[in-house]
């Protein structure tokens, strides 16, 4: 099926749709109570503020490094508008005259002023309606310590609005291509699309019948979008990754004959499909937070099994590892009154909420259970700190699965091991599960102290410090010694470079995302382990990331 819409940005590319509706959160703000008094609240409005500030002065100051001044001036443009002292007036107003929380207050007036704007008779206005939304929606990602983290990678963007921030955010995240219902030619949007010469086409009325995961071709430059696209329709433009798609990566053994496992990381249902397309070994993780985001209520048991099924289903016989839902901080569902944290990274997230909330985790345990009587899978337990939680959580799991004892659990159990603590507790941790899986994103960030989602920081969230390859070393040491496979996990297992250093670390599986597959294991199959050791070691003496860095580049440059 084709719809005709209007050209935004020019090219052509093809993927998964990936709907996401930017609205929903400023929908879901609008209900939700204060957490403070009046005072509390406009105090809780201004260090978002100041927040906001920092970050949007930060995306500024990266596109001014790159000489990239339009771009820069999207963000001046919205600090402008975020410090304007009219709209915290009107926003303080709210909080105080209707006891609403800062939330509330900031959804309130955002959508009062893009009335405003939408019914005014200036054009110029129409285009800064995205701006005004994506201020508003900043400022609550603020307050609630959230960003929009989401596994866009290689797909197409749908969605009936799209403001600045999401479209950046989107293309950091590896998205191709975008559809929306609206977009103003000289939006700012608009402008980073061209900026990124990412296809884009907006006035596609029937955007909302296009579901993730739905394949579409976008041709930017005749304004179309195919839906399911036949060969015929296809362009030239996307005849590169027919070709990836056809031609097999083949069997990742190294080249001294080592057979490694090489997973995937997925967060969409639809994403299972791919497994046996690529011929990948599995699910290494199957992030299922990811499935409340896209709603306005929890699912049930039902439902949940629904997906799981299916999810099962596509993968076949390979091996399935399923992430109990790991809330809070940055993956909150809009709809999810999870209690604030100053500090989100640091409060109830993973299995702190999962121990507190049985209502939530129950109906996914029972869900999960119900699968893993129809076939062999492992539930994963989210950023597990101490042994006193492990132990905790699994007499919930005995529990939700009415089960004597631990040992009659339905499906194999394993951690994350992600939080240094627990890490550093990988003897006694090893104990009570059959694997373990290493998030290497969040190790390194709770190592390093440096929030993996803060651009201010990026440089430093470095999984290549010696702090990080020591600790990841020894985790790997210990399993082996304790017969527990060990898969590295999380978007950092792709990386060029740590993949360069962690079979030598003793690494032998690794679940990754969709568009790392094809390079990991062409690297992998490239490799000699005993050369891979020699390389660790000297890098494992390394005492800088500059040294590890140097190391591994000479070893590359005599390979
Ligand atoms: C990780 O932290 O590396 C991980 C795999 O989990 P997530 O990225 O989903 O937090
Ligand atoms: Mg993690």
């Amino acid at each position: 099926m084709i719809h005709q819409g209007r050209p935004i940005s020019p090219g052509a590319a093809r993927g998964p749709a990936f709907v996401i509706n930017g609205r929903l959160l400023l929908d879901a703000a609008i209900k939700w109570s204060p957490v403070g008094t009046p005072q509390q609240e406009t105090e809780r409005l201004h260090s978002a503020r100041i927040q906001a500030d920092a970050q949007l002065r930060s995306v500024e100051r990266q596109f001014v490094a790159q000489g990239n001044s339009d771009d820069a001036g999207i963000f001046a443009a919205h600090a402008l508008l975020l410090n304007d002292p009219g709209l915290a007036e009107r926003i303080t107003a709210a909080i105080k005259e209707q006891t609403l929380s800062a939330e509330a207050a900031i959804a309130q007036v955002t959508f009062e002023i893009e009335r405003q704007f939408l019914e005014s008779n200036s054009s110029m206005l129409h285009d800064k309606v995205t701006d005004i939304l994506d201020i508003g929606q900043r400022l609550i990602r603020c307050l609630r310590g959230m960003s929009t983290a989401a596994a866009i990678d290689g797909g197409v963007i749908v969605s009936e609005s799209l403001t600045p921030s999401d479209f950046v955010r989107a293309v950091h995240q590896g998205a191709i291509a975008a559809v929306t219902a609206t977009c103003g030619q000289k939006s700012h949007t608009a402008i980073l699309a061209r900026g990124f010469a990412l296809p884009f086409i907006t006035g596609v009325a029937a955007f909302d019948q296009i579901t993730s995961g739905t394949d579409l071709f976008v041709d930017g430059d005749t304004a179309r979008v195919v839906i399911d696209p036949t060969p015929e329709v296809m362009s030239l433009a996307d005849s590169d990754r027919e070709h990836d798609a056809k031609h097999s990566v083949g069997v990742p053994i190294t080249a001294d004959g080592t057979r490694m496992t090489v997973l995937l990381n997925i967060s969409d249902p639809s994403e299972a499909e791919v497994v046996a397309e690529i011929g990948a070994d599995g699910v290494g993780l199957y992030r299922t937070e990811f499935l409340y985001m896209d709603r306005t209520t929890w699912p049930s048991e039902d439902e949940s099994f629904e997906v799981y099924a299916a999810v099962a289903k596509a993968v076949g016989d390979r091996e399935l590892n399923f992430r109990l839902a790991d809330f809070g901080a940055e993956k909150c569902p809009p709809y999810a009154d999870i209690p604030l944290s100053r500090n989100p990274a640091l409060g109830i997230r993973g299995i702190r909420f999962l121990l507190a909330r049985a209502d939530i985790r129950t109906p996914q345990v029972r869900a999960l259970a119900r699968l893993a009587r129809q076939r062999p899978l492992t539930v994963l337990l989210p950023m597990v700190d101490t042994v006193d939680n492990l132990q905790a959580a699994i007499e919930c799991l005995r529990r939700d699965c009415k089960c004597r004892r631990e040992e009659d659990l339905p499906f194999r159990l394993g951690t994350m091991i992600e939080v240094p603590s627990a890490a550093l507790q990988i003897e006694e941790i090893i104990e009570y599960v059959d694997s373990i899986a290493i998030g290497l994103n969040d190790l390194t960030q709770y190592l390093l102290a440096a929030d993996r989602d803060d651009e201010m920081v990026e440089s430093h969230h470095d999984a290549l410090q010696p702090a990080v390859l020591r600790l990841v070393r020894r985790v790997i040491e210990v399993a082996d010694q304790h017969d527990r496979p060990v898969t590295m996990c999380g978007e950092l297992a792709g990386d060029p470079l740590l993949s360069r250093v962690l079979p030598g670390l003793g690494a032998r599986r690794f679940s990754i995302s969709q568009s790392h597959y094809r390079a990991t294991v062409t690297r992998l199959q490239s490799i000699h382990l005993d050369q891979q050791k020699n390389v660790a070691e000297q890098v494992l003496l390394s005492v800088s990331g500059a040294a590890v860095r140097s190391r591994l580049s000479s070893n590359t440059d005599r390979a």
